[in-house]
């Protein structure tokens, strides 16, 4: 298996590949399919991202069939099904990279936002459990000046939880925790941009990634 440094920069590679339509190389042929064990999977990265549909994680990072493990649920969130599930990948097939992909204008955060300036009542109970793991990270957010620019708001509001799911999952298990301190798992955050395609990978790579 790769190392986290090394699945970053085929990710970054093949977002830049997206962006620019040059070299795209991505497989999902019949052909591909055939070439891949059925028996079990090696996908070099493991991707937590939000079910928008503009935003498929094997499509943005140009990348095919067998290549990510991917979650998606509205807004990113980190509950215990998605620790798991990371758990699983990182332990059973040794991936090493984890990212935690949000994106601009966010519908899931845009909501937290709207329920936190006006509450609805009649919230579905299902749709305010992903709220409530979203507002910790957003709600003093509406304590600063930011409350008057809602773009920016949004903006700030999309990294702030982009950055608590990364540290909630570095956090999230005791079998997380010693892949990271001692098998080089990295946990890293990043924003598509719905407006260029690109993928800004803000959160998380320092030091561990130059290691
Ligand atoms: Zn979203």
């Amino acid at each position: 298996m790769i190392t986290a440094r090394a699945a970053f920069d085929a990710l970054r590679e093949g977002n830049r590949r997206f962006v620019s339509e040059l070299g795209l190389d991505a497989s999902s042929s019949q052909a591909r399919r055939h070439q891949l064990p059925t028996a079990g999977q090696e996908p070099f990265a493991i991707i937590l991202g939000c079910s928008d549909a503009r935003v498929p994680a094997e499509i943005v990072f140009d990348q095919g069939l067998g290549d990510l493990f991917v979650i998606r649920v509205a807004g990113n969130i980190v509950a215990p099904s998605q620790i798991g599930s990371v758990e699983f990948a990182a332990e059973r097939f040794g991936t090493r990279l984890v990212v935690v992909l949000g994106h601009s204008n966010c519908g899931a955060i845009d909501a937290t936002l709207q329920q936190l300036q006006r509450p609805k009542e009649n919230q579905s109970r299902n749709l305010r459990s992903i709220v409530d793991l979203v507002r910790p990270s957003v709600e003093n957010l509406l304590a600063t000046d930011l409350k008057y620019d809602l773009p920016k708001l949004l903006h700030e509001a999309v990294r702030a939880n982009i950055r608590a799911s990364a540290v909630h999952l570095r956090h999230g298990s005791e079998i997380i925790e010693n892949l990271i301190q001692n098998d080089g798992l990295m946990i890293v955050g990043a924003e598509y941009s719905l407006d260029t395609g690109e993928v800004d990978f803000f959160e998380g790579i320092g030091e561990p990634a130059d290691r």
